[in-house]
């Protein structure tokens, strides 16, 4: 392969293999031209920003790899009110530097998402989200380059079908992500009665203990993305050289959604929330939806775990239930630290849900612990934990 770099080297889990060709774009021209080029010698290309939510082969990958280091932050003139503002954002931007001059400037909206490393480009892919807040809630629009194409086209974000982790670009669409726009609220009108500037309601319950407020309240937008940081530093969440834990590519596995019949059959210690018709805030106890459960049906599901795979989603009309793959992991057995015996790759000792590299492991090593993950939860279970990663010349 023609270049020395590794995506070892360009990558938070650090491994990967020799890239063919890396090419980096610091303007948005740049970033057109070199798309452009790479798809006129019509080799396999990949995107890049920072590495963070990629497992890639120690094959490594043959084609053109295009880095996207294209800066800058604007503040458009078309926001809907005084209490609004509408930015737009360059696609090679670091995702956390925009939160913290979002909260310099009193800008709410995207201050639960702190600390999530990477790109602003990379966010709309799987629709980034923490602590109560996802990108789809200020996402307005982007500006899209389509695969083959000269010229990038504005694409509404209703347009990107963001869902849970997911979006059209996850799911298969081709192209780059040359800028982003969001509506934020701008706190300053506020500001000027209350001398605060407030962010948006705490949407989780976690974070409004670690403030000592009620979900629902609404707290200093500083104050939430200190928080913010010192929870996800707890847990190994925040990209820091001296923690091991933080060597990942954050947490491995989606959490998966199943039919309410399927979340009926688990422990009733199970964590689990209602996606649809209406999420409720609260985790609902088992013993609340046992009370209605016939015995015929988990009779059936115990049957069906011996032969077959539980489908996440089971009928159109029956309530989706998202579980906790992290309580799934643990309760099948696997404990943080745990690595395979002799793997260089183990379960993060801060968080069940990240797969971390301990020094040195190969995308081998990881992908044999994720097997594993999988596995035993499976066996445990019925139920498939889907990887969260972009997997490029691996399989789970
Ligand atoms: C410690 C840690 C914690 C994390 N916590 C969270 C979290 O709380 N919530 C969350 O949602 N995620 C989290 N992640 C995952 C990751 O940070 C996000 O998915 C992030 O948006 C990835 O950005 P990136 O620039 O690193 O993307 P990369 O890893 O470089 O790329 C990911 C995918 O997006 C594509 N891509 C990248 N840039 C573009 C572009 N401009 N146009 C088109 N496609 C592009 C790539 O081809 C690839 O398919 C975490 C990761 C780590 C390591």
């Amino acid at each position: 392969m023609g270049s020395d770099i590794r995506f070892a080297d360009l990558t938070t889990l650090r491994v990967g293999g020799p890239i063919g060709r890396l090419v980096t774009a610091t303007t948005q021209r740049d970033l057109v031209d070199l798309a452009r080029e790479a798809w006129s010698a019509d080799d396999p290309w990949l995107a890049l920003g920072g590495g963070s939510n990629l497992l890639v082969g120690d094959e490594g990958f043959e084609g053109t790899v295009i880095r996207i280091a294209t800066k800058g932050i604007e503040v458009l003139p078309a926001a809907t009110d005084e209490a609004s503002v509408r930015l737009r954002v360059q696609a090679g931007e670091t995702w956390d530097d925009l939160v913290a001059w979002t909260v310099e400037h009193g800008y709410s909206g995207i201050e639960a998402l702190s600390g999530i490393p990477g790109s602003v480009g990379a966010a709309p892919v799987q629709n980034i989200g923490a602590y109560g807040q996802e990108l789809e809630t200020t996402l307005v629009a982007i500006e899209f380059l389509d695969e083959g194409a000269d010229t990038p086209r504005r694409m509404s974000a209703d347009e990107l079908e963001l869902g849970y982790r997911t979006s059209v670009l996850k799911q298969g669409m081709r192209g780059i992500v040359v800028s982003v726009e969001l509506d934020l609220h701008d706190t300053a009108p506020e500001r000027a009665v209350l001398g605060e500037a407030l962010g948006r309601p705490i949407g989780y319950g976690q974070l409004a203990d670690a403030l000592h407020v009620q979900q629902g309240d609404r707290v200093p937008i500083a104050r939430v993305r200190e928080s913010v940081l010192a929870l996800r530093t707890a847990k190994g969440m925040v990209l820091d050289p001296a923690d091991p834990d933080s060597v990942s590519a954050g947490s491995f596995f989606t959490n998966p959604i199943v039919g309410e019949h399927v979340a009926r059959t688990l422990p009733s210690a199970a964590p689990r929330w209602y996606v649809e018709p209406e999420a409720p805030d609260e985790v609902t106890p088992l013993a609340t939806l046992a009370s209605a459960t016939p015995l015929d049906a988990f009779l059936e599901h115990q049957a069906s775990l011996e032969t077959s795979v539980i489908e996440p989603v089971v009928a159109d009309t029956e309530p989706l239930v998202k579980l906790s793959a992290a309580w799934l992991i643990e309760q099948s057995g696997i404990r943080r630290g745990f690595g395979l015996p002799g793997s260089r790759a183990a379960i993060s000792s801060k968080h069940t849900l990240a797969l971390t590299n301990r020094g040195d492991a190969g995308a081998d090593e990881v992908v044999q612990l994720a097997r594993f993950v999988q596995q035993r939860v499976q066996a445990e279970f019925g139920i498939v934990l889907q990887p969260e990663p972009v997997l490029v010349g691996v399989e789970l």
